[in-house]
């Protein structure tokens, strides 16, 4: 089995193996092959991952040869298309937002596997692609946040007078939302923190944040992790505290995903023009409609004074370490379907295998995929 990754788009910064992984495929007996220059943005050279065991290759031999293809991002259609029946596609393509592709692709006889919809279980944790990610993006968020703000983060006692704490509002206390609170909180923000899943309270302020509640969540326990939607009049009061919160803040990081459906807009315009001048929002949920009325996919805007950053790729800007991480969590998962000489065993009884095929056999066989009301 010749495993293979690919060079990224122009827009991604990270790649889907780096050498380290690479050499305990290679001693699993996986050949693998790394496109040319495939490492470059992340800082992992050719040389690298020769030394890891790899061949380096052209990607016209790579589509042609290879049995399984790796890459972060989904292949443009000119290529996919060429694709032989059978080869298998590992990489995170956002299945439950493009149903018409993976459609697609079924008809192609392509296998594909997408790691951002593994299932949150514990034995998936070690193989988590969104949690590894978001961890970073959350991170990142903050230092964005900082960096980007007209003051300090910090109180600071000065002989030039005192200068009070930053006061940061976090929406969504997911993995990104608690590494956002841990960041923030480090580098000595007041951190307040506000999830319509209650049973993240406990974290959060062992975080040492406040949790801003609001009674009558939505009942999400059954939803694996995730969250549901509320009802209009939690909606409602949840608004309201929002509201009162926001206008306090002088940084907002809003993290609020609901799986397969458009983010929730838990800041509104009128909120927006609340916060003083010079206030920065930084808005991870961008890539599915933003988390604010104003946020811009991709963009950074200015509205009234306020900054407003709308970035849900934060995780490829420490390119390295994501890549990393994003290696570990691939290798983890092909050690399910890895044979003591290198060949592919696809067990579909494995609910982690089967949870995050997306298409197989000419067929869309992901339960989420399938029952996704248009
Ligand atoms: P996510 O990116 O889907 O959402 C981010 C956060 O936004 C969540 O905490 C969610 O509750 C919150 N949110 C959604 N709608 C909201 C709203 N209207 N207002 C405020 N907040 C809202 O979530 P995620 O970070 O990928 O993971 C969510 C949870 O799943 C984790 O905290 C964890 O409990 C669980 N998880 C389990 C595993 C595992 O066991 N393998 C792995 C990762 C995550």
């Amino acid at each position: 089995m010749i495993l293979a990754v690919l060079k990224e788009k122009a827009e991604e910064s990270r790649v889907s193996l780096v050498p380290e992984v690479v050499k305990q495929l290679v001693q699993q007996q996986v050949t693998v092959w790394v496109e040319e220059g495939a490492g470059v943005k992340a800082f992992y050279t050719d040389e690298a991952y020769r030394e890891a065991g790899a061949a380096i290759k052209p990607r016209t031999e790579i589509l042609q040869q290879a049995d399984l293809l790796l890459s972060i991002r989904s292949l443009v259609p000119e290529e996919w298309n060429q694709l032989a029946p059978g080869k298998i596609l590992m990489g995170v393509y956002q299945p439950l937002y493009n149903q018409e592709l993976m459609q697609q692709w079924a008809e192609k006889q392509l296998t594909t596997f997408s790691m951002d919809t593994i299932p949150r279980t514990t034995r998936a944790q070690s193989m988590d692609v969104l949690s590894s990610q978001a961890n970073i993006a959350g991170y990142k968020a903050v230092i964005l946040a900082a960096y980007t703000y007209s003051r300090y983060f910090p109180m600071l006692m000065t002989a030039a007078g005192s200068i009070p704490p930053a006061k940061v509002l976090i929406l969504g206390a997911g993995v990104a939302g608690l590494q956002a609170i841990a960041t923030a909180r480090r580098l000595g923000a007041v951190v307040e923190v506000f999830d319509t899943r209650p049973a993240v309270k406990e974290e959060v302020m062992s975080l040492g944040a406040k949790f801003v509640e609001v009674e009558g969540a939505a009942d999400a326990s059954k939803a694996g992790g995730y969250a549901v939607e509320q009802t209009e009049e939690y909606k409602q009061k949840q608004v309201e505290k929002i509201a009162q919160s926001a206008a306090k803040a002088d940084i907002i990081i809003t993290t609020a995903q609901i799986p397969g459906k458009a983010a929730p807009i838990l800041i509104s315009q009128e909120m927006v023009e609340n916060m003083h001048t010079g206030s920065v929002i930084i808005d991870l949920a961008a890539a599915t409609g933003g988390n604010t009325a104003v946020t811009k996919n991709g963009e950074t805007i200015v509205h009234k004074g306020v900054t407003v950053i709308g970035n849900s790729d934060l995780a490829g800007t420490a390119p390295a370490d994501a890549s990393k991480l994003y290696a570990r969590n691939v290798l983890n998962f092909l050690k399910l379907m890895l044979t003591k000489e290198g060949q592919l065993d696809l067990n579909f009884k494995d609910d982690l295998i089967q949870g995050t095929c997306i298409t197989h056999k000419g067929e869309i066989v992901n339960e989420r995929v399938k029952n996704l009301q248009p």
